[in-house]
């Protein structure tokens, strides 16, 4: 392990914006490979209805493919007690509840509002809780702001995280679900979090809609934060925002803070031949990642058309 947990989420947040459906062997192949990079936890898809995300609709194959892989934590988003269910049928060990702050963007997400979403919650923590083969995790999304209602404020995050707490829950994501956060917010949030529920361990997962990610990313990490989400090759992307990037690219940010001598446990060179492999086999998938397109230092640059 390094000085910082790196958490894979391209095959779940970078795949599911994808309209064309990757076949499961494709999916398979992709998260073979960011395991030989020495990612140590990835998620893997959302165990969700199938017509809300068709992408996702093999995911209980994925899921049972995956299992001979050691050394990884696989884990899955679920959205209700039915997805807990389904997930853990498949071998999923890592169950990530999700839900957001803002209610206008729960009842897009998920159509109910983030009080129902906390009774769906409290059922799967009563039926898991208490089972050690499994652990939960809450992504907590629209932390930073939302695309519907705009700014959201702090004390709601913290009525959410405290609510989210009294269900027994110890690990907590705070999302940058549409890229609205920025490197102070992030800074404040996270530390007002870890001041009032200091038994909590957090996570950050920022979207780069607006090339704050890396930026946000820093801030969190200097106030304590260790645990981070990225994809790689930075695909994905935002329904709200056409043409947007996705998630930080898992390569830019282990750049970062290897470039700081902050270990993360990750292989960049395998991680950009991953990058190609993207690039090959998901032309549909757009790339957004700096060092995937200049390169490591001193390494060879990828050719791109003189502007
Ligand atoms: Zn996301």
């Amino acid at each position: 392990m390094g000085d910082v947990k790196i958490i894979e989420v391209g095959p779940r947040d970078g795949l599911q914006n994808l309209k064309a459906y990757i076949p499961a062997d494709q999916k398979i192949r992709l998260i073979k490979k960011l395991a030989a990079c020495g990612i140590k936890e990835m998620e893997i898809g959302s165990f969700v209805a199938r017509r809300a995300i068709p992408q996702f609709k093999d995911i209980p194959d994925v899921a049972r493919s995956v299992q001979s892989i050691g050394g990884v934590v696989f884990s899955a988003l679920v959205p209700n007690e039915r997805g807990a269910a389904a997930a853990c049928d498949s071998g999923i060990k890592k169950l990530i509840f999700f839900f957001s702050v803002s209610r206008e963007h729960n009842y897009a997400n998920v159509g109910q509002s983030p009080q129902d979403s906390l009774k769906d919650l409290r059922r799967i923590c009563g039926i898991y809780l208490s089972d050690p083969s499994i652990s939960l995790r809450v992504d907590l999304a629209t932390a930073f702001g939302c695309p519907f209602s705009g700014s959201v404020a702090t004390a709601a995050v913290l009525q959410m995280v405290e609510k989210i707490a009294a269900c027994g829950i110890r690990d907590i994501t705070l999302c940058d679900t549409v890229g609205l956060g920025n490197p102070r917010l992030a800074g404040e949030t996270f530390s007002v979090c870890r001041r009032h529920f200091p038994a909590i361990t957090f996570g950050a997962h920022f979207h780069n809609t607006r090339g704050l990610a890396l930026a946000n990313a820093l801030c969190a990490y200097e106030i304590g934060i260790r645990s981070f989400d990225a994809a790689a090759g930075g695909v994905g992307g935002c329904p709200y925002a056409p043409g947007s990037s996705g998630n930080v690219a898992t390569e830019d940010m282990v750049f970062m803070f290897e470039e700081m001598g902050i270990q993360t446990g990750v292989d960049l060179k395998k991680l950009l031949s991953v990058c190609s492999f993207l690039h090959k086999t998901l032309p549909q998938a757009k790339l957004a990642s700096s060092l995937y397109l200049a390169g490591l230092p001193g390494g060879p640059r990828k050719r791109v058309a003189p502007t």
